[in-house]
């Protein structure tokens, strides 16, 4: 044997940072092009981290969502649209993971998922309801053991190139618009016909464009358990704690940039102070309270996992809801605060300090369930939950 010869590190961490690092030598191209990051996603099943969050008994490794979350800010630091599209994957996994595991359909799904190293989208956004989640105007038909769904979905990311769409809907015709299922629908059990572009500002390599969609599937492939129970058990939670992750991701990449140009003027000129170098200790400071944050969201959201109640309680949602607000809108001065350092260097395309694409993909962190909407179903909760007033419990 040749000892010589290196093993491949095969620790999460080291698998992801390979996949920055094909992700980081196309994510201009990526986001100039507002094409789908095939590279990156190609390098993220080659190192089979499509099926990590899946239980070991279901052909997984059982990582837990801080691990996931790590992860997504590794990647985001080189392409937030290809961690954009880990995490969203993720959180459509989480949901299978908390809610599909007694049931044969979704547990054979999981070890599919394993050993095909599938890429999962999401269809929740619906004409004429935007962001508002938890509830449908479409309606799933349940014709003995078959079941059909038609669906204009304004949003779905990836949407081409998703191997299997988990989407939402009322559970019958005649249901109200808050009684909702959510269905695993695979590509050949599906037609997309193309209705919006995905032309934007940011996330461009997400290719999150609008399509009518049209399914029929066995019954079995909707998922056990009501949407309200999924979307407050398993949806929210992952989605607002990943999308923190990456964004993140965002900011400290940009932190990198400004740190390495105010390095660099340091070194062009000893004995002085370079400028930027305090905005930079700001900077740090901000980082700290955001990574604080969803560190401890993630800690809150792994405690509860083991007690359905906490789940399910407003204080949770509350938690939740407030890690995505202030994620979403405090990455957005660092960035701006990189900028300003890095100068022209950073204004300008394609040099070692460009921050266009961070500014850009950032901004999308505030309208992903937009805001405003979040802070209004907060607002609600508020009128009856009491607000933490200690540091401890
Ligand atoms: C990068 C990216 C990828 C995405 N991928 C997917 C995907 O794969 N699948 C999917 O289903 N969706 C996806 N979405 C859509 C997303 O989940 C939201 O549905 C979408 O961002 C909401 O769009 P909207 O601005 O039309 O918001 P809406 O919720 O329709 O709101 C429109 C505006 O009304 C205001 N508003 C709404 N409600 C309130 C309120 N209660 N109080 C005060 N003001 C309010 C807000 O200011 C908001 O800007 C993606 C979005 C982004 C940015």
């Amino acid at each position: 044997m040749d000892l010589s010869a290196k093993v491949a590190d095969q620790s999460l961490k080291a698998r992801a940072t390979r996949v920055a690092a094909i992700a980081a030598a196309y994510a201009d191209e990526v986001d100039k092009a507002g094409r789908f990051p095939g590279e990156a996603i190609d390098a993220l099943k080659s190192e089979r981290l499509m099926g990590i969050q899946i239980p070991v008994d279901c052909g997984g490794e059982g990582r837990s969502t801080s691990e996931i979350a790590e992860l997504c800010t590794i990647i985001a630091q080189s392409c937030a649209a290809s961690a954009m599209i880990f995490a969203m994957h993720q959180i459509k996994v989480s949901s299978l993971v908390s809610h599909g595991v007694d049931a044969g359909w979704h547990r054979t799904f999981m070890q599919k998922i394993c050993t095909e190293q599938l890429l999962l989208g999401s269809a929740t956004t619906e004409g004429g309801i935007g962001g508002n989640l938890r509830n449908s105007i479409c309606a799933i038909e349940v014709d003995g053991d078959r079941c059909r769904l038609e669906k204009d979905a304004t949003v779905i990311s990836y949407g081409k190139h998703a191997d299997a769409i988990l989407i939402t809907s009322r559970s019958h015709k005649d249901a109200p618009p808050t009684d909702q299922v959510m269905t695993a629908f695979l590509k050949d059990q599906y037609t997309l016909e193309q209705t919006h572009v995905w032309d934007t500002l940011g996330m461009r390599g997400t290719c999150s464009d609008g399509f009518l969609f049209k399914g029929e599937a066995p019954a079995e492939q909707i998922l056990p358990k009501p949407f309200a129970e999924i979307a407050a058990q398993s949806m929210l939670a992952s989605s607002h704690l990943l999308w923190s992750a990456l964004w993140y991701g965002i900011a400290v990449d940009a932190f990198t940039k400004a740190q390495t140009f105010v390095r660099a003027a340091a070194r062009k000129a000893p004995g002085t102070t370079p400028p930027g170098l305090v905005q930079l200790a700001e900077m740090s400071s901000q980082l700290q309270v955001i990574r604080s944050n969803i560190k401890a969201g993630l800690g809150n959201y792994e405690q509860a996992l083991s007690d359905p109640d906490r789940l399910s309680s407003m204080g949770f949602a509350v938690a939740m809801n407030n890690v995505k607000i202030a994620s979403s809108e405090m990455i957005l001065p660092v960035i701006h605060q990189a900028l300003r350092i890095c100068g022209i260097m950073g204004y300008k395309n394609g040099t070692p300090f460009s921050l266009g694409r961070h500014l850009r993909d950032a901004h999308s962190a505030e309208l992903m369930i937009s805001n405003d909407r979040i802070l209004g179903n907060t607002s609600t909760m508020l009128l009856v939950h009491k607000q933490e007033t200690g540091l401890l419990g």
